[in-house]
């Protein structure tokens, strides 16, 4: 597993409006799209692409066209709806799979309570999106439902990470990529990022 913690000065300034408690909702969901689009555009660094002639206003030009490859795009509900925009407006032909996760208050496992997943994803790149990568619980058992349909490969796009996140998803998937603004220093006793943002659904969302 590679770790991609973007490191871009456009990101870091972002993170601080995140961060900042002060950030009312309609400019932290727009913010979240804006880094959702630029963790999208480092996520597809190695997409492959194919050379293919257009007439241009000065003739004939070879130029790049992403050669097919399919993109899907798998948003955990319901944070993952504030990122799903920005990465649209990378990769707007990609479709889109929905995944619901909750915890068995019994087993303590996380399980989907619903799913909605685009057809055709076997040997597409998935691009897993989730604003915070905090235990990991969520993260792993998306993962194995989306591994289900034989992706050829799986991207996850956080906003924030933690690192027993990571750990967790290190161990479980080694296979799978992490994209991210930051790696955060730890949970609190209550699974929550530090310094992190807070609730990113609630931000997201006004609730
Ligand atoms: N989910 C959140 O929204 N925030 C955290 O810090 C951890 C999980």
């Amino acid at each position: 597993m590679a770790v991609f913690e973007i490191d871009h000065p456009l990101i870091r300034h972002k993170l601080g409006y995140l961060r900042n408690e002060k950030t009312h909702t309609p400019l932290f969901r727009q913010i979240s799209g804006e880094m959702a689009a630029l963790l999208a555009y480092e996520a597809c660094h190695d997409l492959e692409t194919e050379r293919t002639t257009v007439e241009s206003w000065a003739g004939e030009v070879e130029v790049d066209r992403l050669d097919g490859e399919h993109v899907t795009l798998a948003a955990v509900l319901r944070a993952g709806l504030g990122m799903l925009e920005g990465v649209l407006g990378q990769i707007p032909t990609a479709s889109v799979s929905f995944l619901g996760m909750e915890r068995n208050e019994e087993t303590l496992e996380p399980h989907a309570y619903y799913e909605k997943m685009a057809p055709h994803t076997e040997g597409s790149t998935v691009l897993l999106i989730d604003p915070m990568l905090a235990t990991g619980g969520t993260a792993v058992a998306s993962i194995e439902f989306l591994a289900r349909d034989k992706p050829a490969r799986i991207k996850a796009l956080f906003l924030i990470a933690a690192p027993e996140g990571i750990a967790k998803l290190e161990e479980a998937h080694p296979d799978v990529d992490i994209y991210t603004a930051v790696v955060d220093s730890h949970l609190n006793e209550f699974g929550y990022i530090l310094p992190g943002l807070g609730d990113a659904g609630d931000r997201i969302f006004g609730t």
